[in-house]
């Protein structure tokens, strides 16, 4: 075994070795939160998910030769401006089957030249967005997204080839396949699939579209990103395709630290808490994976679209294979002393990038059935040694679940108590409110909306209030 470079790779060391300690490994240690029941709607769709699909679509996209930001001016049936007419004809075709509720448009712009930008020119920049409307009148959106643009050894060439096969053509398989299972479903919130154009150059469409929901006041709960999703074998040749990484993270800009410590919510942020419900539903589903959550934003040195929606206080979590393998990162497709360097399709296990779009289905699809996540606050007005949580009333919720955890545990491990929707209960006042004889010193709380079916939100952290 080579020397471990990185402490992520102990656990994997010893579930290589013995599949009781890989179980140890990976589940919390109580589970008395149940799964979630699993809907056989959502189980087709998974059922529909094709590693053929998928191979098809990163084929195209590696087909393209290059999808560099700077390769719009290249030849016909190559670069970014074919790889973005390509996308944009496999959604309208995709929305066909949607009965008019998928639309098609890019998010374009003209980005001027900022050496220090790492943007030497100006350039065009497109993503391509697929929008499955809900049936609800809110603007309540989710967002799966990847980029679809690529690099190779320099940043701005776009000469060359830079087959992007997993950097990104991966995660873009995985959203249009996202999108074709889904198109015919039937949802309450609005679902869209984005593909990222410039992400290489520093996250430029996706700041762009981000931007854009903010400033139209969409109600965006959250992104699940996808960004090099397709390897099952990391650097060190040890096979792991039964697991995901999902990063989050800890707390929204402009968050006042101050108040965080003495609130003691660093980790409870909205993108933690999706994260949290990504495991949950993911696990649950018959995927073939099982997340590992990871408690910060992204990797050493890398960054990721999930990004630009948290810079716009938006919830957002990124997806990313076990290991990596930086030779098949940002290279020059060549041989150098006997090693292959490039990112190459032969390093795409499609059966494992399967498993990861079935995973992100299962989550996307739960969040546009489920009632959006309950907005909650904590009464802290007095000195008690019990906790108060009010909450109005969620559209579509049948009842509420409180969870409770401990201060040090990772994930909720408690269903304290169900309450009644109090529409449903035809209750006098939407306001909902219930005391727990816990201490609200010593226990974290959340509450989550759940429907007739048992779809459930996020869980919703409470804001304390005086
Ligand atoms: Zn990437």
């Amino acid at each position: 075994m080579s020397p471990n470079r990185s402490p992520f790779r102990l656990p994997y060391r010893l579930l290589a070795l013995s599949a009781v300690s890989a179980l140890a490994v990976v589940l919390p240690a109580r589970a008395d939160v149940p799964a979630p029941p699993l809907d056989p709607a959502i189980s087709a769709a998974l059922a529909r998910v094709s590693a053929e699909q998928l191979r098809a679509t990163d084929e195209r996209l590696v087909a393209f030769g290059t999808r560099s930001t700077f390769s719009e001016k290249s030849r016909p049936g190559r670069g970014v401006f074919a790889a973005r007419s390509y996308l944009a004809a496999r959604f309208r075709e995709i929305a066909r089957s949607s009965g008019g509720r998928m639309t098609v448009a890019l998010d374009s712009y003209l980005q001027t030249a900022d050496p220090k930008k790492r943007i030497p020119r100006d350039v065009e920049i497109s993503s391509v967005i697929a929008t499955l409307k809900g049936d609800e009148p809110s603007t309540r959106t989710y967002v799966m997204s990847s980029h679809y643009d690529s690099r190779n050894s320099n940043n701005d060439d776009g000469e060359h080839d830079a087959p992007g096969a997993d950097d990104n053509g991966s995660a873009t398989s995985a959203v249009v396949e996202a999108a074709r299972v889904l198109a015919n479903l039937p949802l309450h919130a609005t679902v869209v699939f984005a593909c990222f154009d410039s992400e290489e150059q520093g996250l430029f469409g996706s700041a762009h579209y981000a931007k854009s929901l903010k400033d139209a006041h969409v109600d965006v709960e959250g992104d699940l990103n996808n960004d090099i999703v397709g390897a099952s074998v990391g650097d060190d040749g040890v096979k792991r395709d039964d697991v995901v990484r999902i990063f989050s993270e800890a707390l929204p800009p402009g968050t006042d630290p101050n108040r965080v410590n003495v609130i003691g919510g660093e980790n409870d942020s909205p993108s933690r808490e999706l994260a949290r419900f990504a495991k949950e539903t993911g696990d649950a589903y018959a995927t073939g994976l099982h997340g590992v959550l990871i408690y910060r934003a992204d990797r050493y040195l890398r960054g990721g679209d999930h990004e630009s929606f948290n810079a716009q206080s938006f919830p957002a979590i990124r997806y990313v294979e076990p290991v990596e393998n930086f030779n098949h990162q940002h290279q020059d497709v060549r041989v150098e002393n006997g090693v292959q360097y490039g990112d190459l399709l032969q390093y795409v296990d499609f059966d494992y990038l399967a498993k990861v779009t079935r995973y992100n289905v299962a989550s996307l699809a739960t969040l546009a059935l489920a009632p959006a996540t309950p907005k909650v606050t904590m009464d802290t007005k007095a000195l008690t040694n019990d906790t108060t949580l009010t909450w109005n009333s969620v559209t579509g919720a049948a009842r509420y679940e409180i969870l409770r955890r401990s201060t040090t545990d990772p994930t909720w491990t408690t269903v304290e108590v169900t309450v009644p929707d109090a529409k449903t209960a035809n209750a006098p006042s939407p306001t909902q409110s219930v005391t727990l004889k816990y201490s609200k010193d010593n226990w974290l709380f959340g509450v989550r909306a759940v429907d007739a079916q048992g779809h459930r939100s996020p869980a919703g952290y409470p804001t304390p209030v005086r």
